[in-house]
């Protein structure tokens, strides 16, 4: 599970050779540390001109933040963020000056600093113009990721709806981004709609889950064991779930977040309401679900037994399906729903039809559970992880391991950390206007769209 390479490339002597022979040097990504500045220097907001007043708005949030912040392209700062705000861009000609004042502080940009794209989504009525425009922003983001070194990443706030730049959940999801919480999420564009009920929550909050009760499936290690970790220290009171075969590794999480642990086969009939039943009895009431356990059966199809792929269905997807259908009829208010996909069942994966269908399968359940729990004030959204260091990819022949680790524009695998940060964010109360969404953790694999 250790990337021996990017150490090796990072360090001492062998930093050197691989200088002198001009080997990748995949950074070492900065991560969250409660107390670090949400910046490594300065931020620069640029606009176009019809976007200078939800710059100015931006820029003021930026400064509520403590963050240093300034209008002019210069080159004699170290940048640790850019953000364009392109929101009432109209017509293709109008992106050229601040993308090209972007550009021009780009070689001055610090390691792991950050690009942003702030712009609105393309939507019904839109005149082909203003489509155009809109969608441009798109290919510029994910073209301009991978142009980004040392560390850098970029992505992009697409407000839908009519969102407002100040939106609650615009600035939290901008906030996610600038912060080491996004290490290894590069070339992404999340859509963000207004939401009422994300309304004065403090973004800035070290503890965004205070008072909330979570249940994290699969937690027994693993990204799941993270999962349960990074929820906990936001806040969150923890229940930790895994099948009995787990249960030493479940006790070890549940006991080191403090929460509980549920001894269960998600795929069990009665699993929706035995989790609902231990969350209110234990802890009160019930706010977060991570559908977190997952399996792999790889096989090429022609191969594949009906074991291998009714196993993989039952546990990755149809067992999702129940729980939510239980959750769903006891009508939560303001339920936060985040389950694994992966970028297989977006870009589709050699030997793995069956995990790909079941996590396709979870961005589709994803989509339309959205909108039954928008009504309550609650949100499904799903993180497609690319590939993450863990027991599970630790089995994958060496040789394919490697490539997978190099392929991304990072060139290195996440780490179960990267995913639940992710998952942290969406399931916060400051990302309500975060709904039906699917954000990849992939260090901008090179997948999908
Ligand atoms: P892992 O195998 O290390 O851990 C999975 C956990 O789920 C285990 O603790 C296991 O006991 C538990 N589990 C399995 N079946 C269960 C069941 N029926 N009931 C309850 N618990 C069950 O896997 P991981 O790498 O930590 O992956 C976690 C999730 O992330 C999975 O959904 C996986 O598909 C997804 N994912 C992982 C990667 C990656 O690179 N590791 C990439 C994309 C998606």
């Amino acid at each position: 599970m250790t990337d021996r390479y990017t150490q090796a490339v990072n360090s001492g002597v062998t930093k050197t050779l691989a200088k002198k022979l001009g080997l990748p040097r995949p950074a070492i990504l900065r991560r969250y540390r409660a107390g670090d500045p949400l910046t490594v220097g300065p931020v620069l907001v640029v606009s176009d001109g019809a976007s200078k007043g939800a710059a100015d708005t931006l820029a003021q949030a930026l400064l509520e933040w403590d963050v240093d912040v300034r209008r002019q392209p210069t080159d004699d700062v170290r940048w640790g963020a850019v953000v364009l705000v392109l929101t009432e861009a109209a017509e293709p000609t109008e992106l050229a000056e601040p993308v090209l004042a972007a550009g021009s502080v780009l070689r001055h940009l610090a390691p792991n600093g950050r690009v942003m794209t702030v712009s609105r989504a393309p939507g019904e009525g839109d005149s082909p113009t203003l489509a155009a425009t809109r969608h441009g922003v798109d290919g510029f983001l994910r073209s301009l990721a991978k142009e980004l070194r040392a560390g850098a990443t970029a992505n992009g706030v697409v407000l839908t709806d009519g969102a407002a730049v100040e939106a609650r959940s615009a600035l939290a999801a901008l906030r996610f981004f600038l912060s080491a919480k996004s290490a290894y999420v590069d070339g992404q564009l999340l859509r963000v709609g207004p939401a009422d009920t994300a309304a004065g929550t403090d973004l800035t909050t070290d503890r965004p889950l205070e008072g909330k009760v979570a249940v994290v499936t699969g937690a027994a290690r693993g990204i799941g064991a993270a999962i349960a970790k990074t929820l906990a220290r936001d806040g969150a009171t923890v229940v930790c779930v895994d099948v009995p075969a787990a249960g030493e590794g479940l006790s070890r999480t549940a006991n080191s977040v403090g929460g509980t642990a549920l001894q269960l086969d998600v795929t069990a009939d009665d699993a929706g309401t035995r989790i609902l039943a231990h969350a209110r009895e234990r802890h009160g009431g019930l706010d977060v679900v991570v559908h977190n356990a997952g399996i792999v059966r790889d096989k090429l199809l022609a191969n594949m037994k009906p074991a291998q792929w009714e196993a993989v269905v039952a546990v990755n997807l149809a067992a999702q399906l129940r729980i939510n259908d239980t959750l769903l009829a006891a009508g939560l208010d303001g339920l936060h729903i985040v389950s694994l996909a992966s970028t297989s069942g977006i870009a589709g994966n050699k030997g793995q039809t069956n995990y790909a269908f079941t996590k396709a399968g979870v961005i589709g359940h994803t989509r339309a559970t959205a909108a039954l729990l928008a009504a309550r004030g609650g949100t499904a959204n799903a993180v497609a992880p690319g590939f993450i260091e863990t027991d599970m990819t630790s089995s994958i022949p060496f040789a394919t391991r490697e490539v997978a680790r190099r392929l991304p524009t990072l060139a290195q695998g996440g780490r179960p950390v990267d995913v639940a940060e992710a998952i942290a964010f969406l399931a916060s109360p400051a990302a309500t206007g975060v709904n039906g969404q699917v954000l990849r953790v992939c260090g901008q694999h090179l997948v999908g769209q």
